[in-house]
């Protein structure tokens, strides 16, 4: 399978399937126990990121760039803490749902802009670029071309998770506990977090604060790296 392949299959995988699946996840209606660990994994994640940039105390009016911000779990909330957030996503169906969060947010929407985008054609400069639980969808020589794209948008910061290659991670996922379930239909790709760090280093970035979150059927590592 080629780099093309994965991409589109993960744009029509999250307009239609995926996006089902994954909005429920990412709601807060009924869902199964599974379901209800991996949406409770991700918040984990979301909520690190944003303690993080809050205890840096300077969010009012900080550029971000959410790439691949899914139906907005991060970019809301971040708005709401009056950041200026461009956040993208490569399926229409995810940015329609994000919007349509969005409007909820009462007076709050102002500073939130989303848009149907693939992550390696953005352009522009923005203070932090974050990119939460993409990678998982893309092999080693993909997501580092977009590790090095995102990083030529930061001009501060780069913020990525993505699930860890580990010697038990990888016998679960084989033994078939992780990432289960009838509509988890794209591969998802471990990445050694060693590489993660080398290929941030070759774009000028090093690692200041790091995460780990896992519950039963959720794992990522999270990383913030700085430029040098
Ligand atoms: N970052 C969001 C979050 O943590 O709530 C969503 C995570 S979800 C598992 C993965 C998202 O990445 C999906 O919404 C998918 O459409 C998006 N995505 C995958 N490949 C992408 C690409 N090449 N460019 C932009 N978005 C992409």
């Amino acid at each position: 399978m080629n780099t093309l392949d994965d991409k589109t299959i993960v744009r029509d995988y999250f307009n239609a399937t995926g996006f089902e699946r994954w909005q429920r996840i990412y709601g807060d209606g009924e869902v199964n126990k599974v379901q209800l660990d991996i949406r409770n994994g991700h918040q984990q994640t979301v909520d690190t990121v944003i303690s993080w940039l809050k205890e840096d105390d300077n969010l009012t009016g900080l550029s971000i760039c959410d790439a691949g911000c899914g139906v907005g779990s991060l970019s809301i909330p971040l708005a709401e803490a009056g950041a200026n957030i461009f956040a993208t996503d490569i399926s229409e169906k995810m940015v329609e749902e994000a919007t349509e969060r969005a409007k909820n947010i009462q007076n709050k929407t102002a500073n939130v802009n989303f848009s149907v985008q693939d992550l390696e054609k953005l352009s522009g400069s923005y203070h932090t670029v974050i990119c939460l639980d993409v990678l998982i969808h893309y092999p080693q020589d993909k997501a580092a071309q977009m590790i090095s794209h995102l990083a030529s948008l930061a001009e501060s910061r780069l913020i990525l998770s993505f699930a860890p290659k580990t010697l038990c991670l990888t016998l679960l996922k084989k033994i078939g506990e992780l990432f289960p379930g009838p509509s988890k239909t794209t591969r998802a790709y471990q990445h050694r977090e060693a590489d993660i760090i080398t290929i941030l280093a070759d774009n000028g970035f090093s690692v200041e604060r790091n995460a780990m979150t896992s519950t039963r059927f959720y794992y990522s590592r999270l990383l913030e790296a700085i430029r040098k």
